[in-house]
């Protein structure tokens, strides 16, 4: 009931009708937001610096800058990404004040004061002020190690590159890696022939026995029952009470795919009427690489990572037995939603559960127990610095949903919120750095691309010249 009720189903027939709009509105303008984010930006080829070109798309006279390319060493070529693919685009912001406004509509019509209160009702953390309270104080605790893992970055990019050590945004994500494949030398190549995907897999099925009592079984879909060839049916059956359900396995990338890394429900389990149970049916959605030939597909510890995690969500759709479909499951908030995925990435990361599968598919040596603690250690370098950034984005999407209309634009609060939670400077005409982590993927097949209008490149940098329209 209370789920129905945060959709308007207790109220008259005007304002639910009213409610039905709005939430079909919002989830256009959500989609439409989402995609824009994945976007290109699009700039003049002759602005960008010959030398640093050919690290992007080349569309005839223009440059394509899909992502924010933070694997590469050249400071510069991350400057320029960062600058042009996270300059503000009007449509975006129009659309993201389109959201927010709406959602607050909504929320008010079925009877909370934001639309955070409305997300919250009913999870953990229960309300906005609780959570405002708790971003506050990890944020006070986290500050001081922030700030010694900004050092460490700040000295590493000093070391490499003397000229220019100021730390800008741009920086802790390649530089925090430097720093742990040097410490620790765990870069993902070293780790990728121990995880083959069959390995991984095999790895699921020991563990879900060892907890569960669960196997799972390699199905022959039916004609047509597949959407792609490459997707496999997971027959999901337990010792004693027999087949529990399926899991559909669309782990390879394809062009019209979306990238990212899913789990959905295609149908929930349920208790009928004759006293029988629907077996719940899902979908789990990587974007892993194609087998090449002769070589299986090998994961990257932090692919590894994700397939477990998307696991724990297929598994609890698997487990859950409810009286309704619309409760089964992941279908629960969002909060709980995560715990057993994330309890299952703790497994990924457990020397006594990877022992038992990680084989290099050459050689069938299993991974050494150096190797693997190695790569929990890294894993804690800089991590102080990671976490206050995900403070920042919680802290950001507490404010946007929070009281409306909001006190500044959609910008100004990202400048001030990015100054009080994150401690990098904001640079100014970057936006949209907005709540959702994924955003930093993006994917190079989207099309149509965004415009940047001719001649606002020069304003990048509050109206000086950039160091790459310099050609
Ligand atoms: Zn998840």
């Amino acid at each position: 009931m209370f789920d129905f009720e945060i959709s308007g189903i207790h109220l008259d027939r005007e304002k639910r009708k009213r409610a039905v709009d709005l939430n079909v509105k919002i989830l256009d303008l959500s989609s439409a937001f989402l995609m824009g984010t994945h976007f290109p930006s699009r700039i003049e080829k002759h602005l960008l610096p010959e030398h640093i070109r050919h690290h992007f798309e080349l569309a005839g006279d223009h440059v394509l800058v899909d992502g924010l390319r933070a694997e590469v060493p050249d400071d510069l070529v991350r400057e320029a990404a960062y600058k042009i693919f996270l300059y503000p685009n009007a449509g975006q912001l129009k659309c993201l004040e389109e959201l927010l406004s709406n959602r607050d509509l909504l929320a008010k019509l079925v009877g909370y004061s934001t639309y955070s209160h409305r997300a919250l009702q009913g999870t953990m953390a229960k309300n906005p002020e609780t959570v405002m309270q708790f971003l506050e104080k990890l944020s006070d605790k986290l500050s001081e190690r922030t700030i010694k893992d900004f050092e460490m970055i700040r000295g590493m990019k000093m070391k490499l590159n003397p000229q220019n050590s100021e730390l800008m945004p741009w920086d802790p994500p390649y530089y925090s890696g430097v720093l742990r494949a040097e410490r620790y030398n765990s870069e993902p190549s070293l780790y990728c022939p121990f995880f083959s995907l069959g390995a991984c897999m095999e790895g699921l099925n020991i563990l879900f026995n060892r907890l569960f009592g669960i196997s799972l079984y390699v199905e022959q879909p039916a004609k047509g029952e597949v959407w792609c060839e490459d997707v496999r049916k997971l027959a999901v059956v337990h010792e004693s009470e027999g087949l529990l359900g399926y899991i559909y396995c669309d782990f390879f990338q394809r062009a019209d795919k979306p990238h990212q890394d899913c789990h959905f429900t295609i149908r929930g389990g349920r208790l009928k009427e004759d006293g029988d149970y629907q077996l719940p049916a899902v979908v789990l959605m990587l974007n892993l690489p194609c087998p090449a030939k002769d070589l299986p597909t090998l994961l990257t510890p932090g692919m590894m990572e994700n397939l477990f995690h998307e696991m724990g969500h297929a598994m609890h759709s698997m487990l859950g037995r409810t009286r309704y479909q619309h409760v089964t499951g992941t279908r629960c908030p969002t909060d709980f939603a995560e715990v057993p995925s994330i309890l299952m990435e703790y497994f990924a990361n457990d020397y006594r559960v990877v022992h038992q599968f990680a084989r290099h598919y050459q050689t069938g040596q299993s991974l050494p127990r150096n190797m693997v603690s190695r790569l929990c250690e890294s894993k804690k370098v800089c991590a102080a610095a990671d976490m206050q950034l995900q403070v920042f984005y919680a802290a950001l999407d507490q404010i946007y949903h929070g009281k409306h209309p909001l006190r500044s634009s959609t910008t100004d609060i990202l400048r001030d919120t990015q100054e009080k939670f994150y401690g990098l400077p904001y640079v100014p005409n970057t936006g949209h750095v907005g709540s959702e982590r994924w955003y930093w993927d993006s994917h190079p097949t989207l099309k149509p691309c965004v415009l940047i209008s001719p001649g606002s490149v020069r304003k990048l940098r509050g109206g000086e010249e950039c160091p790459w329209v310099r050609a």
